[in-house]
């Protein structure tokens, strides 16, 4: 079930930032109610599980962003069915939808910010170079950064991470003349990428809790 009063909270504390609703965890109940709340920018990590929902919902004027790790082999399936990509991490991936994508598509490159071995995403001292070498894909185009934080209630831990994706984006405007955006916040640490400047928020588990 969709918890409204948390949305309602999620809203009010919004400056510029798109809600994404993250609904790998739930049904059609769900979107029905986040749609009605003009809710439509959907988030999902799964690639069976996003094609289903994007031909169900196939002109419900939904935006699709695929917020998880893509393998390369799965590119070709649901390239042409998303709006964002928030987890471009690798050349292969780049390679892929260079060659499937038929209109450029918004991505965000993924750092790994927490700098946890088994996390996915760039090391924050390759984003320039894989910049570099895909700055001529012309069905890439680069939007942003996106990061995950490591799930702790040390909200300075919190900090210092979001602030290398808030460096890095500086770092980029700078050297590519291209005003980046920043994808960072999920239900345990959104206040914080909010200060810090973040441009999308990513929701899932908070807007369905049980009140
Ligand atoms: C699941 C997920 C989210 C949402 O996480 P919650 O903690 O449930 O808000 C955000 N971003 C990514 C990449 C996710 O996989």
């Amino acid at each position: 079930m969709l918890n409204i009063t948390n949305l309602n909270k999620i809203k009010s504390q919004l400056n510029k930032q798109t809600l994404i609703a993250v609904t790998k965890y739930v049904g059609d109940e769900e979107i029905e109610a986040l749609l009605s709340e003009h809710i439509e920018d959907l988030g999902e990590n799964r690639v069976q599980v996003l094609l289903d929902k994007y031909e169900r919902y196939l002109g419900r004027g939904i935006r699709w962003h695929f917020i998880g790790h893509l393998q390369s082999k799965k590119v070709k399936k649901v390239i042409n069915k998303i709006d964002f990509l928030h987890a471009l991490d690798r050349l292969s991936l780049a390679n892929e939808i260079q060659k499937y994508r038929t209109t450029p598509l918004a991505c965000f490159l993924e750092v790994n910010i927490s700098e946890e071995p088994n996390k996915y995403g760039l090391n924050h001292l390759n984003v320039i170079e894989f910049m570099k070498k895909i700055i001529d894909y012309d069905k890439i185009n680069v939007i942003g950064l996106m990061g995950m934080a490591s799930h702790t209630d040390n909200h300075g831990i919190i900090e210092t991470q979001f602030q290398k994706l808030v460096d890095l984006k500086n770092q980029i405007s700078l050297e590519f003349h291209k005003d980046l955006q920043l994808s960072m916040g999920m239900s345990n640490d959104y206040p914080i990428a909010i200060n810090m400047g973040a441009d999308f928020i990513r929701i899932g588990s908070l807007l369905y809790e049980e009140e």
